[in-house]
């Protein structure tokens, strides 16, 4: 809580301006920075003590303050720091998202931006897939609700009384204005405080970690980025929450492999099946299908399956499966097998042992 400039003095609320003066003569004898030489606390003490005192001294001032003080205990000052609000962060350890506290000198802000790389597999790129994340965003330190500093060193400003702006009246050719404008001795904070917040050193920053349920659509790339909006850092003082960055990394597959929208794989058939045509099976990533071979393939013929490649983000519509042919030459061909190739070759005209021919 705020402490309040009798609590500084030490007096009653009741004290007569010969108490106030008496207390603030003892006080400031004390903690006067001459005598206390490099000590930045009796410093700002004798700041606080000599700031309570003047607005004390000055019956106006006082009755303004008092007034303040009212209006603050019966709840009449909304746009005041509420530091109930703060406290019940602090204590559950929650999410800061509640406490939308607003107060002169801190206006909303919006939450970071945070980037994280979320790895997948290969087959899960091709189905998508739904994972839960832990991921540690920043938002507003849990103690002192972002402001950076220890809310109960506030000192209320002896100028605007927390209200963080003044009304002037200024003299115009067409008569007597009110303008609203920042107050010059707070210069718009209400008040100011005497320390930092000991939880954040002054960052105003904690970090929250979040578990996040993340649908990863099916045909994400590698290295493209799914934006979760509202799901970054936490805003402050009512600000809106940042964006999460998820950064796609696929992993490779050692059988299918991915160009454009089209996914890969290759199988391998035997010369007979490559120069006769028939069927294959193939490995896809949904099962095993059987496909047509056209007579004549080569090594690197592609087989394409249509319809069973990646779908396009922006239109759905899907690549294609593309089956690249390999074809496997046997080793141990019986002299019988060996026979009928060389008979094959003096039909075709093949001399394996002329250079010139292929
Ligand atoms: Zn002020
Ligand atoms: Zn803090």
């Amino acid at each position: 809580m705020e402490k309040t400039y009798y609590e500084i003095l030490g007096v009653p609320e009741s004290a007569t301006t010969e108490e106030i003066k008496r207390a603030y003569r003892e006080l400031a004898m004390r903690h006067h920075p001459d005598k206390n030489p490099g000590d930045t606390s009796a410093n700002d003490r004798f700041r606080e003590i000599r700031q309570a005192f003047e607005v004390l001294v000055d019956p106006a001032r006082r009755q303004k303050y008092d007034n303040y003080l009212k209006m603050k205990r019966e709840g009449r000052l909304p746009h005041m720091q509420s530091s109930k609000s703060a406290e019940a962060v602090s204590a559950n350890g929650g999410t800061p998202q509640k406490a939308s506290v607003q107060r002169p000198g801190f206006p909303p802000r919006r939450g970071k931006d945070v980037d994280y790389e979320l790895t997948i597999s290969f087959k899960e790129s091709y189905f998508g897939t739904e994972k839960t994340i832990k991921v540690s965003v920043p938002g507003p330190c849990r103690v002192c609700n972002g402001t950076g500093y220890d809310l109960s060193s506030f000192v209320v400003c002896p100028t605007c009384f927390g209200a963080g702006y003044v009304i002037q009246t200024v003299q115009t050719a067409s008569g007597v204005q009110n303008k609203t404008i920042t107050c010059p001795t707070c210069r718009g904070m209400g008040g100011n405080y005497l320390r930092k917040c000991a939880r954040c050193k002054g960052t105003a920053t904690d970090m929250y970690l979040e578990k996040i349920k993340v649908k990863i659509p099916a045909g994400v790339e590698n290295g493209a980025i799914i934006k979760l909006t509202n799901k970054g850092g936490y805003g402050y003082f009512g600000g809106p929450r940042g964006d999460l960055n998820l950064k796609m990394k696929v992993e490779k597959d050692e059988e299918f492999w991915r160009v454009g929208n089209n996914l890969h794989t290759k199988i391998v058939i035997s010369f007979v099946k490559a120069i006769l045509g028939g069927r294959a099976k193939v490995k896809t990533l949904k099962g095993v299908e059987t496909i047509p071979v056209p007579e004549f393939s080569t090594l690197g013929t592609e087989l394409i399956v249509e319809g069973e490649g990646f779908p396009d983000p922006v239109t759905g519509e899907r690549g294609d499966l593309i089956v690249e042919v390999n074809i496997d030459i046997p080793e141990n061909l019986s002299d019988k097998e060996i026979e009928i190739i060389e008979k094959f070759a003096e039909m075709a005209g093949i001399d394996p042992m002329d250079p010139e021919v292929l």
